[in-house]
């Protein structure tokens, strides 16, 4: 595998595109855990940088991430030999046609909450919450408050390594829970469908449940959310015994648990902080000892929703 931190590699890109290439850039500035070692990102000015990066990775055997706000990732401490693709500005246009909305990926989804929201348009406004871009909320089917974003998605706008776009339908998209099966695509934009509701009762509606998040996770410090998806249980698990990933570590007694700079929160069990200076290992190291006490104690098994990212930029198993 080449690696995208080689300095010829970051040059022969700086002549393809016209947006930043910063090498040896610190992966923790770019994700909400704040952990991630040293790799090449590409910080591309508008679409056509992102096909002319996949095309140079491609004729260059190098690998390459797409990366939203960073906020469902935990980068590896020796960072990315893939050059990873951060969309943000310049991919972060909105445009509306009747009911349709256009997103660009790199649109925060808060923004696209609150903007469609205020404008009198509802479907998205419950993405207030998270915390991550239009393109990551694609990739993972994000969701909260009985809301995902399949519930609106029409179409999705995507780039592969050939440099071409082309439509998936949201039918064509493999959304699942907290996942969809775009395969080795850049999510540029996203249109969605959405309903004509009164402004005053979606700024209503968003704003409590900003205030919920807030008052109810600790999502002002440096963390990833719901760190595991919620488990699949038997269709007659009692109803006395717990149901989420967060009930069953907190009833497994393992808030406040810490290994280096990692904790689980004592706020919200299924949320691990990084206290100060947390590593990769630290949190992985938590996440096998939590996954291992409660399925000791319920027979229940915790599966990562937030991605472990490998050096090669491919999600890597716990
Ligand atoms: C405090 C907090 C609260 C959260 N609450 C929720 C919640 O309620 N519900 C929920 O679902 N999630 C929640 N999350 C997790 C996270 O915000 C979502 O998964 C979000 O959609 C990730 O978007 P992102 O832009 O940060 O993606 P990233 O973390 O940057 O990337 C996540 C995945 O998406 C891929 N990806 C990102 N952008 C693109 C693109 N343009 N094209 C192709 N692939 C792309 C990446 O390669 C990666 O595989 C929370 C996170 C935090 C920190």
């Amino acid at each position: 595998m080449t690696d995208a931190r080689h300095a010829a590699f970051a040059a022969a890109l700086r002549d393809v595109v016209s947006g930043r290439v910063a090498k040896d850039e610190a992966l923790a500035r770019w994700s909400t855990y704040r952990i991630g070692g040293p790799s090449t990102v590409l910080f591309p000015a508008g679409p056509e940088d992102v096909a002319a990066a996949l095309m140079h990775c491609r004729d260059a055997g190098v690998p390459w991430f797409a990366l939203g706000l960073g906020s469902n990732l935990l980068f590896p401490d020796e960072g990315l030999a893939a050059l990873v693709i951060r969309m943000g500005k310049g991919l972060d246009a909105v445009t509306q046609d009747g009911d349709r909305w256009t997103f660009g990926a790199g649109l925060p989804a808060p923004t696209a909450a609150k903007r469609t929201a205020s404008a009198g348009w509802g479907g998205v406004h419950k993405m207030v919450g998270v915390p991550g871009s239009v393109g990551g909320g694609i990739a993972m089917n994000a969701g909260c408050h009985g809301a995902e974003w399949r519930d609106t998605v029409e179409s999705i706008l995507v780039v592969g390594q050939d440099g071409h776009d082309r439509v998936i339908t949201a039918a064509d998209a493999g959304f699942a829970y907290r996942r969809s099966a775009l395969g080795d695509v850049v999510v540029l934009a996203t249109t969605v469908r959405l309903h004509p509701e009164a402004p005053s009762r979606l700024e209503a509606e968003t704003e409590a449940l900003y205030r919920w998040r807030r008052d109810g996770t600790p999502f002002n410090q440096p963390c990833c959310g719901s760190v595991f998806k919620n488990p699949v249980l038997p269709a007659d698990w009692p109803a006395d015994k717990p149901r989420t990933s967060g009930q069953f570590i907190e009833a497994t007694g393992l808030k406040g648990l810490r290994e280096g700079a990692a904790e689980v929160s004592p706020m919200h069990a299924n949320y691990f902080i990084n206290t100060g200076g947390a590593t990769a290992a630290d949190v992985r190291g938590l996440m096998r000892t939590v996954r291992t006490r409660v399925h000791d104690q319920w027979g229940a098994t915790l599966e990562p929703e937030v991605k472990l990212i490998g050096a090669d930029g491919a999600v890597a198993p716990l």
